[in-house]
C-alpha cells in the first residue's frame, strides 16, 4: 500500500503519490539521491512528502558510504533496488 494519499499540512488538498526520476534527500551527514523515488506530492500546493520507506531507504544508503570525512560525491541509488 502506498505511504501518502492523506490530507496535506499546508492546505486542504490530497497527497497523492509521484514516482520522481531524480530526488535529492538530506540526512544527518550529507545528502543521496534517489532515483525512480516514491515521495508525496499535495496535489494542490505542491508540498513534499517523504514516506517512512523512502526515508528508510535514504538511511541505508547513507549508511554503506565510506567513512570519509568529507565527498564532494553525492550517492545515487534506485529507490527500492536493494
Ligand atoms: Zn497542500
Amino acid at each position: 500500500m502506498s505511504d501518502y494519499g492523506y490530507q496535506c499540512e499546508w492546505c486542504d488538498g490530497v497527497v497523492l503519490e509521484k514516482i520522481l526520476p531524480r530526488e535529492i534527500f538530506r540526512h544527518s551527514r550529507g545528502f543521496v539521491i534517489l532515483e525512480d523515488a516514491p515521495v508525496g506530492v499535495c496535489i494542490k500546493c505542491g508540498h513534499k512528502y517523504y514516506g517512512a520507506k523512502i526515508l528508510r531507504r535514504v538511511e541505508e544508503i547513507a549508511m554503506n558510504r565510506d567513512k570519509a570525512k568529507r565527498t564532494e560525491r553525492i550517492p545515487v541509488a534506485h529507490a527500492t533496488h536493494s
